[in-house]
């Protein structure tokens, strides 16, 4: 049977390398940081394409703990938590994460994917609605999806949309808006003041992954419900440890007592699948109070992408992912800008254009950047998403700009400026 089985998946392979949609991966043979080794290039290259927030991946506190904690509880637990693989530093870190968070308690998985995955089915049945938007996270699409509540979508961090399908859901039992605390591929703020807002007026709940903010955004690290102000108002809370908070893995849902109570009962990836492993809790434990006290590498990351941001504006490159799009978004303004940043390469080559340059900026400078292009993001925006990092030093930084206006020099052979990119 598997011949003809081998003909359809060497034909679906096909058809996404004609598509130029294939995903080769980088092989690093360094520790994760600002500056890695790579199979393809002699030297180190930097790095602009982690989600190392806060440089806490290869920080050696947190390697360090990670050591102490795989001699002390051992390599595994070769259980799940509620047969026998909870050990001290399981609870520990679930509760460090309350307390840094500001909620009653906090339920660990071994992915924020997971995370996801496990808690829309365990709260949620078929009386009731879920109401999302349309850029939230795979892992959101697919934990929604495994649940039976009715299912409504709602435009990007559009308030009037999500306001009609809060209407349009007005019968169910219990409501709950969920979105990205911040959209990966804009680096754009969910506005969660508006959100919760609309909960209110409507007797909803609200739900937010702040996978991409967790540990560096708002004052204290605590995330986009600290940003802007609204700690109290959001009821349940998703996100990874293996973001800026180390970069291992791991992720969780935080938020009241019932509610984590409740997935600890019921939600299937947690029930169902492995402990996180001892030493990369102890890391993680290590990262979290790293992060409680980082208000400097903190300031240094909105520091390094403010820096980013003006010199390639003053290049002349386009940053705003919104530009020519009639929407009625919300964009929180007053804030500092998030450490994604898209640079843009608009318009019918743009996705080959953006191909271009990356490449160009890790052959000849040693940047390593990643473009995307439709369909993850929209036809005709594509981007390279340059991140920051507290790691990079502004000589980085710099660094990283200087690559990119030469690699648009060296592109301007190809007749671009048809295309408005402007070169200097
Ligand atoms: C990265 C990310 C996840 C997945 O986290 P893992 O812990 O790697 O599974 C989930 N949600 C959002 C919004 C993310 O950015």
């Amino acid at each position: 049977m598997y011949g003809a089985f081998e003909t359809h998946l060497t034909d679906t392979l096909a058809a996404i390398e004609a598509a130029g949609l294939t995903k080769r991966e980088r092989v690093i043979t360094t520790p994760q940081g600002a500056q890695i080794g790579v199979t393809t290039a002699a030297d180190g290259v930097l790095n602009f394409c982690a989600n190392n927030y806060l440089g806490l991946a290869d920080e050696a506190s947190v390697v360090a703990a990670a050591h102490a904690g795989l001699d002390a509880y051992g390599f595994g637990m070769a259980s799940v938590r509620f047969i026998c693989g909870t050990q001290a530093p399981h609870t520990d870190l679930e509760a460090r994460l309350s307390e840094f968070l500001g909620t009653h308690d906090t339920i660990l998985f071994s992915s924020c994917f997971d995370a996801n995955g496990g808690v829309f089915e365990a709260l949620f049945g078929p009386e009731d609605a879920i109401i999302s938007d349309e850029l939230n996270h795979a892992s959101l699409i697919d934990g929604i999806r495994l649940s039976k509540a009715a299912r409504y979508r709602y435009r990007n961090a559009d308030m009037a949309d999500l306001a009609a399908q809060l209407e349009a859901a007005a019968s169910a039992r219990f409501k709950v808006i969920v979105t990205d605390g911040v959209f990966s591929m804009d680096g754009a703020y969910a506005p969660l003041r508006e959100i919760c807002d609309l909960a209110d007026a409507h007797g909803a709940l609200v739900l937010v992954d702040d996978s991409h903010a967790v540990g560096f955004v708002g004052g204290g690290g605590r995330g986009t419900p600290e940003l802007f102000g609204v700690a109290e108002r959001v009821d349940i809370l998703t996100g990874t440890l293996g973001k800026a908070l180390g970069g291992a893995s791991g992720g969780y849902v935080s938020g009241h007592q019932a509610i984590v109570d409740l997935l600890r009962q019921r939600a299937r990836p947690y029930l169902f699948s492995n402990s996180v492993a001892p030493s990369v809790v102890a890391g993680s434990l290590a990262a979290l109070d790293l992060v409680a006290g980082s208000a400097d590498a903190r300031a240094r990351l909105v520091a390094n992408t403010e820096l980013f941001r003006a010199l390639m504006a003053e290049a002349g490159f386009d940053l705003d992912p919104f530009a020519g799009v009639a929407s009625d978004a919300v964009r929180p303004t007053g804030v500092p800008p998030h450490p994604i940043t898209p640079v843009m390469f608009p318009g019918e080559e743009g996705a080959r254009l953006a191909g271009r340059i990356a490449d160009h900026m890790l052959r000849e400078s040693g940047v390593y950047v990643i473009p995307f292009s439709f369909p993850v993001v929209p036809r005709g925006k594509a981007r390279i998403r340059v991140q920051l990092s507290a790691a990079h030093s502004s000589d980085d930084v710099r660094a990283c700009v200087a690559a990119f206006v030469a690699a648009r020099a060296a592109a301007s052979g190809h007749s671009l400026s048809d295309i408005g990119i402007p070169f200097t």
